[in-house]
């Protein structure tokens, strides 16, 4: 029994696994080993897709936060994950390329760029490694064979018998539903439950992406997938295992059942299993069908920093719905204005060499900073031990910057580098350019200096016209009004 290692609170995590908050205990000492299922790259993300890394990347950061040595794995799956989870339909990224007479591997491509454009954006920190499944192939096939005698096989492909494993399901059960009516009856499956991990190509057929296997031509199941690229880049068991709360009913069940087959014991494959709750948008407004598919760019096009987006993730627990709102990321925007006003100047001094240094003051944020990410990631309370810390008056500067930028590495809001111009962001829409606003602006105070407000007031209605707003005595002047 050695005393943790690591500095204040002990990290508490929600295991969904066991119901239950436990405290995190390294599997390796000083060592945190953290697995992600990662986008399916058929499509643009949704942002509710990308609240999911947003949460693995606090956990990440929490983890080194803390003094572990992590690495973290994600994975990109570009074969395998069909329209439905639960085993039924076609695989994304076929349908993807037939429909739009593309190459799956140019599908594959151009998507997974655009996952990493949010990922940077986002201010998502680089995982160890990306595992990209189609590199993973030969292992499946490997891993798939040392777990046969847990498999039968039919016409479709090479099913797993969840029969075969204890206590199948135990994750999903965590959730009121196990969400067996989702499920593809399959002729000739034992058990409603059990899953492809090898799917052979009907006959008569060719898909871009096949390979030969024991079972015939065929791809691996989705599921497969995973515990494979966890288990060759983590080696099982490993500590967390991160998903959206959609994984917990079907992927991860499967991963686990697989993983148990694996290992020959009861074991889940990793200590922890934890998962985000859904962004949910409740106008309806912003569905697919009414034409605007909200993914990151979006919210850019219209004006909003990509950062607002990440401090409107932060603001709810992981664990909670996070309903989205125009007005709450309009809210999110305003709050992370504010906080780069106050952050900007100290920033600013750590660039002139400041001397830096925590004083007693700052130490007491720094605890209770470390007392909210310890309490199953609490971000909604980190955020506002870093506001009141940052409202701080009677403190030294060099104190107050290197306590902000502490607690920044764990938020990830980059306030050593934002800058309130950055929170400008021109709307695609916007019918005034930059050049123009601040010939305007030169204009007006022209009028002003010869006390002509009635010209300079006219300026100022033109340029809200343009969705520009005028803000007397603010450093910036002016900002585009979303
Ligand atoms: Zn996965």
């Amino acid at each position: 029994m050695s005393a943790d290692p690591h500095p204040g609170a002990p990290l508490k995590l929600f295991n969904s696994l066991t119901r239950r908050i436990q405290t995190f205990a390294p599997i390796r000492p000083g060592e945190a080993r953290v697995y992600s299922c990662g986008p399916t790259v058929y499509n643009y993300p949704h942002i509710g897709n990308m609240r999911a890394y947003v949460f693995a990347d606090v956990l990440g950061r929490t983890l080194s936060w803390k003094g572990y040595d992590l690495t973290h794995v994600i994975n990109i799956t570009d074969v395998g994950h069909l329209t439905d989870d639960a085993d039924a339909g076609e695989d994304k990224l076929e349908k993807a390329a037939k429909e739009r007479a593309q190459s799956i591997w140019d599908i594959a491509r151009h998507y997974t760029e655009a996952y990493w454009a949010d990922v940077k954006a986002l201010n998502i920190r680089e995982p160890a490694r990306w595992t990209v499944a189609t590199d993973y192939v030969p292992k499946m096939i490997e891993f798939a064979k040392s777990i046969e005698a847990h498999c039968y096989e039919l016409p479709g492909g090479l099913y797993f018998d969840t029969s075969t494993v204890a206590d199948y399901g135990r994750l999903a059960r965590a959730a009121t539903d196990a969400g067996e009516s989702r499920i593809d009856p399959v002729e000739g499956k034992r058990q409603p439950a059990d899953f492809a991990i090898w799917r052979k190509t009907p006959p008569g057929e060719t898909r871009q992406m096949e390979w030969e296997s024991p079972w015939g031509r065929g791809a691996p199941g989705w599921h497969l997938e995973c515990s494979v690229m966890s288990e060759e880049t983590l080696g099982f068991p490993f500590d967390i295992h991160t998903g959206g709360i959609d994984h917990r009913e079907i992927h991860h069940p499967n991963e686990i059942a697989q993983n148990q087959a694996f290992c020959r014991s009861n074991k889940s494959g990793a200590n922890i299993w934890m998962h985000n709750n859904f962004l949910v948008e409740r106008s309806g407004k912003m569905s697919k069908s009414a034409g605007e598919f909200l993914r990151l760019q979006l919210l850019i096009d219209k004006g909003y920093h990509p950062l607002a987006y990440r401090l409107m993730c932060l603001q709810a627990h992981y664990r909670s719905e996070l309903e989205f709102s125009w007005e709450g990321l309009r809210a999110a925007l305003v709050r992370l204005k504010r906080i780069v006003m106050v952050a900007e100047p100290l920033a600013e001094l750590m660039g002139q060499g400041v001397a830096a240094s925590t004083g007693p003051q700052m130490t007491v944020f720094l605890e209770r900073f470390d007392a909210a990410i310890s309490d199953d990631l609490n971000t909604a309370v980190a955020l506002t031990v870093l506001e009141e810390a940052l409202a701080l008056k009677q403190v030294e500067t060099a104190e107050k910057l290197v306590a902000v930028m502490m607690m920044d590495t764990v938020l990830g809001l980059n306030l050593i580098d934002l800058a309130r111009a950055d929170l400008r962001v021109r709307p695609k829409e916007a019918k005034i350019s930059e050049a123009a606003v601040e010939g305007a602006l030169a204009r007006r105070k022209a009028a002003r200096a010869e006390k002509d407000f009635a010209t300079s007031d006219a300026i100022r209605d033109e340029l809200a016209g343009n969705g520009v707003e005028v803000m007397d005595g603010d450093p910036l002047g002016w900002e585009w009004k979303l």
